[in-house]
């Protein structure tokens, strides 16, 4: 069974993308930025949070905290979100999710400038991707890509199944697997989907991203599957310095002995994901750039 590291392959990238920024850089005189905007105090949201600026300063790209109250209106976010877009210097714009059940995701989502949208979530970066012309796309789905790619996984008439169909992780997964030249067979499961057992057992590649722990067991996997377990979930353990521990969706002491490939949590898809938005931040930083020279 082989451990699909994503924390090594993240320090790769990383390593990759410094130079790149660093070319970027001495070719338009520009330091990427990245915004991140923050409502409220969720404990894993500013953890998140913190994750990504620190991986912003060891690539030496300029990055904002934008940290707001949990009362804060949906009109002040949206008028916030105008001015970034509207800012020459901030390439990059993030609202970390979820955002406080008061304020409309989605119209704060449509508000980003779709080429500074570094999440990938906006309806136009989406549609491209459905479209077969992937610009901006969510990181998370992106890491799995890389994942997939380094490891030499081949999708091409694979079973693939995607257990959990949210926005930002499974659909937009389904959809980049199933497109021509990955040629993956994609079958998208949720929490209506009926006698799950019978489509995680069907699966070559299964893909965990539900948020529950330890929900994929051993007996729901096929002999030799692949398993990507997205999964980043907080469990009470008083023995740990913070009062808890990560763990995945998958139990992966029961999956390990089915499974060929399969990646660890912490150390898996969550390194790589942060990883890549850094590589969508440079990505956002050029289409900035051209498009103020008048490129595109
Ligand atoms: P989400 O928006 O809550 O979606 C969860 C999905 O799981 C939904 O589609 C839901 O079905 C499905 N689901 C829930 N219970 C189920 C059940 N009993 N049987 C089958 N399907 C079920 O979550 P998300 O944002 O995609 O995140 C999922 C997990 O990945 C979380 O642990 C999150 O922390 C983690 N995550 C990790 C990364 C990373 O970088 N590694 C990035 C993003 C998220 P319905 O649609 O029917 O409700």
């Amino acid at each position: 069974m082989i451990s699909l590291v994503g924390q090594e392959l993240a320090l790769l990238l990383n390593n990759e993308l410094l130079k790149e920024g660093d070319q970027f850089k001495v070719a338009t005189g520009v330091t990427p930025t990245l915004a991140v905007v923050l409502v409220g105090d969720d404990p894993a949201s500013l953890t998140y949070v913190t994750s990504k600026g620190r991986a912003s300063k060891r690539l030496g790209f300029n990055h904002h905290t934008l940290h707001l109250p949990e009362t804060t209106s949906e009109g002040e976010l949206l008028a916030l979100l105008d001015k970034l877009n509207g800012d020459a210097e901030v390439d990059g714009i993030l609202v970390q999710l979820p955002l406080p059940l008061h304020i409309d995701e989605l119209r704060v989502i449509q508000r980003i400038d779709p080429i500074k949208d570094v999440d990938g979530l906006h309806p136009i970066n989406m549609g491209l991707l459905l479209l077969g012309e992937p610009r901006l796309v969510p990181c998370t789905p992106l890491a799995i890509l890389h994942l997939l790619e380094h490891y030499q996984i081949s999708t091409v008439g694979k079973n693939v199944v995607i257990v959990g169909r949210s926005n930002i992780v499974g659909k937009p997964l389904g959809a980049l697997l199933s497109q021509k030249g990955r040629d993956g067979t994609v079958t998208l499961c949720h929490s209506r989907t009926a006698d799950l057992k019978s489509h995680t057992l069907a699966a070559d590649i299964l893909v965990a991203a539900i948020g529950v722990p330890h929900f994929i067991r051993g007996d729901m996997v096929k002999e030799g599957a692949v398993v990507i377990d997205v999964g980043i979930n907080r469990v009470t353990d008083l023995n740990h310095k913070r009062g808890y521990r990560l763990v995945g969706d998958v139990e992966w002491e029961s999956v390990a002995q089915k499974a060929s490939a399969i990646t660890p949590v912490p150390g898996g898809v969550g390194p790589l994901t942060i990883a890549m938005l850094m590589k969508n931040t440079l990505m956002a930083a050029t289409l900035h750039y051209s498009r103020r020279n008048k490129f595109v």
